[in-house]
């Protein structure tokens, strides 16, 4: 295998994995021919990158690889985890859904504020091999926005790690210990060991 399809058209992402999988081809799934729609229904961000890279590799006959992810906040019960994109309701707007996630810890204190983002990544291969990695990036969420870099929840979520919030992280800082870099490294591991 040398060529992988990502079943995102996120450039981000797309430049993130092609870093890591140096040596592979990767291809976003538009410039590959997929124009479909995806309905993500599983219940868990594995069976959500699943049932991604599962179509692309189906529709395209080639190596799929998709991921899933999102933020899971204890005091909610694990909430919003995989309705993180529509947690107010419209899809990816992330002001609404930053402050919906205000307005439900409103009143619960820092020490209780404990959360993490998980991503999934899920690769599926035309001879119906499937392998899955996860990786998780740990913290607690803000009481207010803390600077405008990244996306979705970065500017409430303080990383342990970095010791400050996504939103005032660079690119780089962040990619060095975000839940999507452990998750596809933890993948590339399992692929050089299968020796795919
Ligand atoms: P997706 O898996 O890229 O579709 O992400 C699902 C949702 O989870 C996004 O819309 C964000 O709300 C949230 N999310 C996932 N990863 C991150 C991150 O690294 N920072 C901030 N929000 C994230």
């Amino acid at each position: 295998m040398n060529k992988i399809v990502v079943a995102s058209g996120n450039k981000g992402k797309l430049r993130e994995i092609a870093e890591i999988f140096k040596g592979y081809e990767i291809v976003s799934m538009q410039a590959a021919g997929f124009s479909g729609d995806i309905e993500e229904n599983g219940s868990t961000f594995e069976e959500n990158a699943l049932i991604k890279a599962r179509a692309v590799c189906k529709a395209l006959g080639a190596a799929a690889l998709a991921d899933d992810s999102g933020l899971c906040v204890a005091a909610l019960g694990g909430a919003p985890g995989v309705y993180s994109a529509r947690y107010a309701g419209e899809h990816g707007n992330d002001a609404a859904n930053n402050a919906q996630l205000l307005k439900n810890l409103a009143g619960v204190p820092e020490e209780s504020r404990g959360a993490y983002f998980e991503s999934c990544v899920a690769l599926v291969l035309p001879d119906g091999r499937e392998l899955t990695a996860s990786g998780r990036t740990y913290g607690h969420i803000l009481f207010s926005p803390e600077g405008s870099g990244g996306f979705g929840y970065d500017p409430l979520f303080y990383s342990d790690e970095l010791k400050k919030s996504f939103g005032t992280a660079s690119a780089e800082e962040k990619n060095a210990v975000s839940h999507r870099a452990k998750a596809l490294a933890a993948l590339s591991a399992k692929l050089k060991e299968a020796r795919l």
